[in-house]
């Protein structure tokens, strides 16, 4: 049996980022990553400006910070000056205008009083040249990449590409992602479950994992366990470069889902990964396409998709580094736990003071979804009989964006 690494790399190997679209920089694009480098149209300050309210001056003349000196005009942010400074001269100027020429440092309004209207009186305890002043091209320079392909668009890349005029940009699109849930015994959730029925607990789960990965979700109903009725689902589930099923792809006898996938010319690259929960998980592509099959239960359905799906999500939509996170924390308590495969515990993390911090949750394996209500991560234990004692370092799955690193 194969390793979640092993079984991570043959997925990404398979994944590969959509075509980009050109698209208009509204906050929906908010996530999205560019797939093209941007480069200034401007220098970023267009010109020397003022970083504070105060008076433009002429360090020379105020050798230790003080003196008096004429007021010649006024520059407010938009305006530009008309008039250059000479010996004694000053001008009042605002935050964000331009500098005049003669002038090499700003003082604060603060440290200043002026007399009349065309007087001001420097109180300053050391003018230096330079102070004050953005001087034009500090931030960027004409012609400089300032985001590279590969970025994930957050407010500030947004601010940036409008900062240099672009408007729309080359981007990496959401995947479009089918959810198929199957099974003979699931009803929908408004439903009130029949004997030996239950609720549709992992489509709704599955697509707002689609939803916070960056992914559109599709629901394509639910499948009944007879090839039929998982032949026409999924004919309509590989429109979609991704499709993730859930349910049937153990070793039951009604666990059809693997061969109905290849009869489909799906090539299966792995069906059983060493990992506890979701040991029987399948992996196949078909002409670019990804399909999963994720094994039922809903613990095993929402950490296979962490581990597996996500990453191929981020990847479709081009991020370089597409995950999953995993951070080292130590065990806030001893914890003594059984099991035969790496498993992937439901647990609480948290910052503490210079470190991460993991606390495992109680919960009694693949389908206690409730007991993972109560955590934010997973803790990986390795296989074997061990008491973990408090302190001890180990890797935990991040999940929740909140913790996003
Ligand atoms: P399977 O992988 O089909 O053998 O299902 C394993 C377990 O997961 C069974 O107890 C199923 O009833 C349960 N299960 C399967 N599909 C779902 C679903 N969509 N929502 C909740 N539980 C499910
Ligand atoms: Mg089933």
């Amino acid at each position: 049996m194969i390793s979640v690494t092993e079984a991570q790399k043959i997925v990404l190997n398979h994944a590969e980022s959509l075509p980009p679209e050109k698209c208009a920089l509204t906050p929906s694009v908010l996530g999205r990553i560019l797939a093209e480098d941007i480069a200034s149209d401007i220098d970023m300050p267009p010109y020397d400006k003022s970083m504070m309210d105060g008076y433009a001056v002429r360090s020379e003349d105020l050798p230790d910070g003080r003196g008096g000196l004429t007021i010649i005009e006024e520059i407010t942010a938009g305006n530009t000056p008309k008039l250059a400074l000479g010996q004694g001269q000053a001008a009042r100027i605002m935050t964000g205008a331009p500098i005049p020429s003669g002038c090499d440092a700003v003082v604060v309004i603060e440290r200043t009083q002026s007399a009349d209207g065309n007087r001001v009186q420097i109180n300053d305890s050391l003018v230096k040249a330079g102070q004050n002043i953005l001087f034009r091209g500090r931030e960027m320079r004409r012609g400089e990449i300032v985001l590279s392909a590969g970025t994930t668009l957050r407010p500030q890349e947004l601010g940036t590409l409008a900062t240099v005029g672009r408007t729309s940009v080359s981007l990496f699109p959401r995947p479009r992602v089918a959810v198929l849930p199957t099974g003979d015994e699931i009803v929908e959730g408004s439903e009130i479950p029949g004997p030996g029925q239950i609720r549709n607990g992992n489509g709704p789960m599955l697509m707002a994992q689609v939803a916070r990965a960056g992914g559109v979700p599709r629901f394509l109903g639910i499948a009944r366990d007879t090839e039929e009725s998982l032949r026409s689902h999924i004919t309509d589930g590989l429109q979609d470069p991704l499709l993730i099923l859930s349910g049937g792809v153990s070793a039951g006898k009604l666990d059809l889902v693997p061969a109905v996938l290849r009869s489909f010319n799906v090539e299966g690259h792995f069906h059983k990964v060493s990992m506890k929960p979701g040991k029987p998980i399948f992996f196949g592509t078909r002409n670019g396409q990804l399909i999963f099959g994720l094994p039922g239960n809903p613990v095993s359905s929402l950490v296979c998709f962490e581990l597996f799906v996500r990453p191929a999500i981020r990847r479709l939509m081009g991020q370089p580094v597409p995950g999953p996170q995993i951070v080292s924390a130590s065990l806030a308590e001893d914890f003594r736990y059984k099991t035969d495969r790496p498993t992937y515990h439901p647990a609480w993390l948290e910052a503490n003071k210079a470190a991460w911090r993991v606390r495992a949750v109680p919960w009694f394996g693949s389908p206690d979804l409730r007991g993972v209500a109560d955590s934010n991560a997973f803790v990986l234990f390795p296989e074997g009989d061990h008491h973990h004692r408090a302190g001890q370092v180990l890797p935990v799955l991040v999940v929740e964006s909140c913790l996003a690193l």
